[in-house]
């Protein structure tokens, strides 16, 4: 059996007018995550650490912020189309940090690992979602930005096809 890892970081700032989006799900609060997609930093480092794994670039080089294809795309479409380009592998689980001041991550935890299992196609208990602040230190500190770091195992479930489209 052959198993990858990979790691994955993505950190968008904080504006108002923005629902604010994190492992495809909503939560309350006054400041949103600004960017050419919904902004979900959560959801595109768990892309990238895929991506990662597979040895398959970045999110960039799927979906270019420089497209209009992907203008307001919900991180959850891109991992689904994600988990779709590979053939013959399969997340085993993946490990999330969610570095932000505000809000508390805590209360909608459970609600985001279960969305994010539920994408990817794994139990719960196979999907980490921890919550750090950053001790009022830099941006992230500040409440101007919220920072994830992911990172995935994927496991080779078919030798004929390992290989991504
Ligand atoms: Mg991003």
């Amino acid at each position: 059996m052959k198993y990858r890892i990979g790691q994955g970081y993505d950190i968008h700032r904080l504006v108002s007018g923005r629902p604010l989006i994190l492992g495809g799900v909503t939560v309350p609060f006054e400041l949103g995550l600004e960017g050419h997609s919904d902004g979900d930093a959560l959801i595109h480092a768990v892309i990238d650490a895929i991506l990662g794994a597979a040895g398959c670039g970045d999110i960039g080089t799927y979906f270019p912020d420089t497209d209009d294809e992907w203008a307001g795309a919900p991180g959850e479409e891109l991992l689904r189309r994600v988990l779709a380009l590979s053939i013959g592998w399969r997340v085993v689980n993946v490990d999330v940090t969610v570095v932000a001041e505000a809000p508390k991550i805590a209360p909608h935890r459970e609600t985001i690992r279960d969305n994010l299992a539920s994408i990817l196609g794994i139990d719960a208990d196979a999907v980490g979602i921890k919550a750090k602040t950053n001790e009022g230190l830099d941006a992230v500190g500040e409440k101007r930005a919220i920072a994830c770091f992911a990172v995935a195992l994927l496991e080779q479930n078919d030798a004929e096809h390992d290989e991504w489209l």
